[in-house]
C-alpha cells in the first residue's frame, strides 16, 4: 500500500477566524479567552471579522475580504494551496445566507484536505487544549494523485461519449 500523503503543520499554525454576525460575540469572547494561544500563531479572517478582532482584541491579523464578497472562496483556495491549517468556522445554523454555497465549498474543501475545522465553541475549546496546537504535525491527507495524474485523454472521451448521449 502506498504511504499516505501528509501536509507539515508547524508549531507556528496558520489560523482561519470566520464567524456569521450572529456568532461572532461567541467568536469575539472565544478569542479573548484564547488570546495567548492565538498570538503565537499566525491568523486569517474574513473582512468583518477581521476587522472585530483587530479592534476589539487588537491581534495583528491577515484580513481577507468580507465572507459574502468572496472572503470565504479566498479562505477555500489558501486551503486548496495549502496556506491554511486550521478553520474555525463559527457558522449560523439558524439563518440562511445569501453566500450559502460559499459556505458549502469552505467546509468541504477543508475536509478535502483534512483541515481541523471547529463549528462551534466547544469544539474550538477542545481543538486548542490539543497538546498538538504546539507540537509539529504532519496531517495526513487523501493520496489524490491518481485524481491529478488521470489520463486526459480518457477524460476527453468519456466526457464527448456523455455529450452525445
Ligand atoms: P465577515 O464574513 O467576517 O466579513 O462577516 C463572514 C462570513 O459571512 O463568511
Amino acid at each position: 500500500m502506498a504511504s499516505p500523503a501528509t501536509r507539515t503543520m508547524n508549531e507556528k499554525k496558520n489560523i482561519a477566524l470566520v464567524a456569521h454576525d450572529n456568532k461572532k460575540p461567541d467568536l469575539l469572547e472565544w478569542a479573548d479567552y484564547n488570546r495567548g494561544r492565538l498570538s503565537t500563531h499566525e491568523l486569517y479572517a474574513t473582512g468583518t471579522t477581521g476587522r472585530l478582532l483587530q479592534d476589539k482584541i487588537g491581534f495583528d491579523i491577515n484580513r481577507l475580504q468580507s465572507g459574502p464578497l468572496g472572503g470565504d472562496q479566498q479562505l477555500g483556495a489558501r486551503i486548496a494551496e495549502g496556506t491554511i491549517d486550521i478553520l474555525i468556522f463559527f457558522w449560523d445554523p439558524l439563518e440562511p445566507m445569501p453566500h450559502d454555497p460559499d459556505v458549502k465549498a469552505l467546509l468541504r474543501i477543508a475536509a478535502v484536505w483534512n483541515v481541523p475545522i471547529a463549528c462551534t465553541r466547544a469544539t474550538a475549546d477542545f481543538l486548542f487544549s490539543s497538546p498538538l496546537m504546539q507540537d509539529e504535525y504532519e496531517r495526513p491527507v487523501e493520496d489524490l494523485s491518481d485524481y491529478q495524474d488521470r489520463d486526459v485523454d480518457t477524460v476527453q472521451q468519456a466526457s464527448s461519449d456523455g455529450s452525445s448521449k
